[in-house]
């Protein structure tokens, strides 16, 4: 008797949901996470910890590992379960800069803003001397060199002036740009081709990368002592790359230095102007080959419902950056605001039907490294679309890593069925600026790694700021960029959603399972 009437009760019930396929939000709930979020947030101090304590957090670098056992320790402390590093797979070398200085000593004496670039070796000890003026338009214009480079500090003349722009570096999206996104239509499958081949200015830049490429093998081969190279960026902002691969048989290169344009410049045009300049510089670098392993942080609040709690909703960030700053925009931003949803939860007492697991992904910069390797460890192989058990019970993967700005909205990466539920859960938050839903896909981060093998992975619209003017990848990208408040708001809206997951009826609704790639012709 008591079967049958649980029995009805549950098919009524079911009955019930698919009638009436609303999205509840349960509003007392929103309440809590709004003020443990808004008032009692801890996401700045998370911010402290992974920025200036940890310092830069390049993939393999002791500051990355000092970063992650911080967090762990922290998300422990919290009460989270299953804290921990889980291996993705083989990346490299670790790399960090011990000792960087550089300056002109004549004509004058001037300390220039110069950074190591990533990989690259350790000047010979303090060096000193010539600044040599290479002059290369051809791979061949460099034979004239030969036999003259060892121990020499070179510049090339890129005939690159620096463009400052006439618009603010900071900016939010204005009312009729979210409208525009919201207004968005679906992509056309295949997307745009562009035909780049034929395109002169393409083929330029494959004729200059490729003369980069000859120069690095030269000044390589010749000794070179150390080599200036100019950076993206202006107004003593400098964007960082690396100079050399993090594989274990990397080509060797020179030392070298990524120079602020003011600073470059000034000594290309004292020597195009005839005018000697002498340098000292001392830049020592370290590797690290112990354990080529990478990691990612993992952390979960275990979900409770008999039924549901095998199933996953998963949230995540990467956790390296750049070495130019501390990568506070890029990503400390987007982990802080994880581990901050995932305390907010765990701080209101919320047992969540299905489980939570938080990662946060190592080598994001170097190609989605972290989130791949766990992608095909756990849940399929976009290669082949073989796909794993696990796959089928993950609900939704969201990401955060466009800076520091608040959440305007979300992507929903092509996934029409979704809109109508994201919509119902940013209504409580129209307050707090967040109500822009869009078809559109944005790229370049890691939930194209979960929606590669088919599990619903969104990252959020977030307010530009001053990422791509001034922060992305650059030595201004830290802990002062950050706004409190925009994060505070960001780890808000995440927890709520995190929340709504894992509590709905049924799992998220997902798209056509992608096809895998055909393979690469022979
Ligand atoms: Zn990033």
């Amino acid at each position: 008797m008591k079967k049958n009437l649980l029995l009805t009760t549950l098919l009524s019930a079911s009955v019930f949901t698919a009638a009436f396929a609303q999205e509840v939000v349960d509003q007392a709930v929103v309440q809590k996470i709004r003020e443990e979020g808004l008032n009692h947030s801890q996401v700045m101090k998370t911010a402290f910890y992974l920025t200036d304590v940890a310092g830069p957090r390049l993939s393999g670098s002791p500051g990355l590992k000092h970063a992650q056992d911080w967090a762990v320790g922290q998300l422990k402390t919290w009460g989270m379960a299953n804290v921990g590093l889980e291996a993705w797979g083989k990346f490299g070398k670790g790399w960090e800069v011990e000792k960087n200085y550089a300056a002109i000593t004549v004509p004058y004496y001037h300390a220039i803003i110069a950074i190591p670039k990533a990989w690259t070796p350790s000047t010979a000890g303090p060096i000193k001397g010539d600044v040599v003026l290479i002059k290369a338009d051809t791979i061949t214009d460099l034979d004239q060199y030969k036999g003259k480079l060892k121990g020499k500090i070179v510049i090339t003349d890129t005939k690159t002036a620096l463009v400052r722009s006439t618009k603010p570096d900071l900016s939010r999206y204005s009312d009729e740009e979210l409208q525009k996104m919201a207004e968005a239509q679906p992509a056309a499958p295949g997307g745009g081709a562009r035909g780049g081949a034929n395109n002169p200015a393409f083929a330029a830049m494959r004729k200059l990368r490729a003369l980069r490429t000859a120069m690095s093998e030269f000044f390589a081969q010749e000794q070179v002592g150390l080599v200036l190279a100019q950076a993206r960026g202006t107004d003593g902002t400098l964007f960082t790359t690396n100079g050399a691969s993090y594989a274990e048989d990397a080509k060797p290169v020179a030392p070298e230095l990524e120079t602020s344009g003011e600073d470059y410049l000034r000594i290309v045009r004292l020597l195009n102007g005839g005018i000697a300049v002498q340098m000292e510089a001392d830049v020592q670098t370290k590797f690290f080959d112990k354990d080529l392993q990478g990691y990612d942080v993992v952390a979960e609040i275990p979900g409770t419902d008999k039924k549901l709690k095998d199933q996953l909703v998963i949230i995540g960030g990467h956790f390296d950056s750049w070495h130019g700053g501390t990568g506070a925009t890029d990503n400390a931003a987007g982990s802080a605001v994880m581990m901050e949803a995932m305390r907010i939860l765990k701080t209101i007492g919320f047992k969540p039907k299905r489980t939570i697991r938080m990662l946060l992904w190592s080598s994001e910069e170097q190609g989605l490294f972290g989130s791949r390797g766990y992608v095909l460890n756990h849940f399929g192989d976009p290669k082949t679309m073989q796909l794993k058990p696990e796959q089928a019970k993950v609900s939704a993967y969201y990401n955060l890593d466009n800076g520091t700005g608040k959440i305007r909205g979300v992507y929903l990466q092509g996934n029409q069925e979704i809109g109508p539920i994201f919509k119902t859960w940013l209504e409580p938050f129209k307050d707090l600026g967040a109500s822009t839903v869009t078809i559109s896909n944005t790229g370049g981060t890691d939930h194209q790694s979960f929606d590669a093998v088919g599990i619903p992975g969104f990252q959020f619209i977030q307010e530009p700021m001053d990422y791509n003017t001034r922060t992305h990848h650059s030595n201004q990208d830290v802990y002062d960029r950050l706004v409190e408040d925009d994060l505070k708001q960001a780890a808000t809206i995440v927890a709520s959603f995190v929340y709504n997951t894992s509590q709905r009826p049924d799992m998220m609704p997902r798209k056509e399972l992608p096809k895998p790639p055909p393979a690469p012709a022979n």
